[in-house]
């Protein structure tokens, strides 16, 4: 075993080798007679104890403990030795470090080495101690999947950067980033191949990172940059384009090539925010951006995109309660028989008239609803009210003649819904309206992404007499081939189309070219959005079956629709 011995008295010293030689045990002891000898000599040999005196003349025993414990991860086990016989003294040495505390009268050989192996297993049980703690914190520190700091040492770190940016009256950035579409990996490959992916990703975001910069995986496909120090913030966004383009080549995962792109979100302190969590939120908001703006992009935070996004909150929040509260109410637009120029049919539109923000038009909740699902309860409350409102038409003008119909819009969510079928065939009988009368309005985009599914159930729906109608025809892709294989029987043309009717002679011949096919397969056609007598003679002259549009009437409340057509509706 070799001791260190540091004691500046020189009868002390030797009555404490002579205790040691007594014990009997083989020993190798150095001695110091200073506290600087000491420490000197603790850095260049390693000792298995140091015997230590509390007094020393240049610094006391407790600081030099400091000291010697203040260095490396070689740390010796200390036994103090002291003339005082204080135990205040003698706790703050084990506090401090120490393993054991002798008086100095009380040295004998066997008292010494007592000391000193309970001094090395004290040691040896704070040395695991040490060790298993320092394994805990990796664990806490680290995400076990890709080798990453995880949240948990993000936030610390984010929150010790923010102060010393303070002081130093610099900035620091945060880059939050989410991959594009990972829950479709994860869904279909399986959560293996998911991991797989995303240890790659991390390696790969690895490569453009500043050293000093703190990269880590905050959890599921989220990653986020702690950017120190910095000085000029097109850095950052000559990073976040390392970064997207770092991801661009295809991915290999269990034999599979794999495409992955990143939305990523930006927040500076001190612009954006004043502490650690609103600064995540911030680049929390941007991500949610980029997510929106069509992903693979970066966006910085800013305070107009704050409120917009507030406002979506806010709107989607109220959405949840809005039915219940009798808030939603639809209009009625007519559709005019081209020929007649009588009334033909309605088209329920939806409208929300919001308790602070006033009315607010289908187009700024509609999507909402979709992406959160909402659409379905919204969608059947207004399959109920149309058809109900409906009923009370029919019962009204009652004649022989009545032919009006009911148009309704139905978004693409809705023809996953369960039981669509079933609730409108319910409605229909509740309210007695024959199927015929009721029209389905789908845009484009609803049916160039459907699948088998959806087209049987199109099927099925058209099977049972309902009438199906593309809406905004021409504003999305469907080729006139798609609208062959569906049951569609009414063709929109969109607003965009009609408005330009008077002026442009390719649309005009389009028109008439869609027209002409629409026709040959049997197709009726309805003009939307006509606005003037122009335009209503043109869709007159081309033949089109119904015209829609401010030209006519604008969507209006059940009262005001009876109110304007109660004659045409009377004598039909
Ligand atoms: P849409 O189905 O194409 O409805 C026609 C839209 O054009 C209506 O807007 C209507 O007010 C407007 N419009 C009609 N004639 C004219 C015109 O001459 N000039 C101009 N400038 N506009 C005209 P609205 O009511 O704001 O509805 C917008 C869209 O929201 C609808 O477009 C439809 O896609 C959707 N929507 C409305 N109600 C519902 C609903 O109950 N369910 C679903 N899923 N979507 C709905
Ligand atoms: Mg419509
Ligand atoms: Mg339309």
């Amino acid at each position: 075993m070799r001791l260190l011995l540091i004691d500046d008295d020189t009868l002390d010293r030797m009555s404490a080798m002579r205790a040691l030689k007594k014990s009997g045990d083989p020993m190798d002891v150095t001695e110091a007679c200073s506290a600087e000898e000491g420490l000197e000599l603790s850095k260049i040999h390693k000792f298995d104890l140091i015997l230590l005196d509390y007094q020393l003349p240049s610094m006391s025993g407790l600081e030099l403990l400091k000291l010697l414990r203040g260095g490396t991860n070689y740390n010796p086990p200390v036994v103090m030795l002291s003339h005082s016989d204080d135990e205040t003294l003698a706790l703050r040495c084990i506090e401090e470090g120490a393993q054991d505390f002798i008086i100095k009268s009380e040295v004998t050989g066997s008292r010494l080495m007592r000391a000193i192996s309970h001094a090395k297993e004290r040691y040896r049980i704070e040395q695991a101690l040490r060790e298993s703690h320092a394994k805990l914190r990796l664990l806490a520190e680290v995400d076990s999947l890709t080798g990453l700091a995880n949240r948990y040492m993000f936030e610390s770190a984010l929150k010790d950067a923010l102060p010393l940016a303070k002081r130093l009256k610099r900035s620091v950035a945060m880059v939050m980033l989410d991959l594009d579409k990972f829950k479709y990996v994860n869904d279909t490959l399986g959560h293996a191949a998911g991991d797989v992916l995303l240890s790659q990703v991390a390696k790969r975001l690895q490569g453009p990172v500043r050293d000093g910069d703190l990269l880590c995986r905050l959890g599921g496909d989220e990653f986020a940059i702690l950017i120190h120090d910095l000085d000029d913030i097109s850095k950052v966004r000559r990073l976040t384009d390392r970064l997207l383009s770092a991801l661009e080549a295809p991915f290999k995962v269990e034999g599979q090539e794999l495409i992955i792109s990143a939305s990523i979100g930006i927040s500076t302190y001190p612009e954006c925010a004043s502490d650690n969590i609103q600064l995540m939120k911030c680049a929390d908001v941007a991500l949610y951006r980029s997510k929106e703006g069509g992903r693979n992009q970066a966006q910085f935070y800013s305070r107009e995109l704050h409120d917009q996004i507030q406002t979506r909150i806010e709107l989607e929040r109220d959405l949840h309660l809005a039915i219940e509260r009798h808030e939603l109410f639809l209009h009625y637009q007519p559709q005019i028989d081209a020929q007649s120029e009588k009334v033909i049919g309605v088209e329920a539109l939806i409208r929300w008239q919001h308790p602070e923000k006033g009315l607010i038009s289908p187009d700024k909740f509609i999507p909402i609803a979709e992406e959160t699902g909402l659409i379905v309860d919204i969608g059947n409350w207004v399959f109920e009210t149309a058809i109900k409102q409906f009923q009370s038409w029919q019962l009204r003008f009652q004649s022989p003649n009545f032919n009006l119909l009911i148009a309704i819009n139905l978004s693409a969510i809705q023809l996953g819904q369960t039981g669509l079928i079933e609730t409108i065939d319910q409605l229909l009988s509740t309210f007695d309206v024959e199927p015929h009368r009721l029209e389905l309005e789908l845009t484009e985009s609803a049916i160039s992404d459907n699948n088998d599914l959806c087209i049987q159930l199109l099927k099925d729906l058209a099977d049972k007499g309902i009438v199906l109608a593309i809406d905004d025809f021409g504003t999305g892709y469907s080729s006139l081939q798609q609208l062959k294989n569906h049951p569609f029987k009414v063709l929109k043309i969109d607003r965009s189309f009609i408005q330009t009717i008077c002026e442009n002679k390719d649309d005009l011949q389009l028109l008439k070219a869609i027209g002409a096919f629409a026709k040959t397969l049997g197709m009726e056609i309805v003009a939307e959005g006509v606005e003037t007598e122009q335009q209503k003679n043109w869709c007159q002259s081309l033949q089109f079956d119904r015209i829609q549009g401010y030209y006519f009437a604008k969507p209006m409340s059940p009262a005001d629709f009876e109110k304007a057509y109660v004659d045409q509706l009377l004598s039909a």
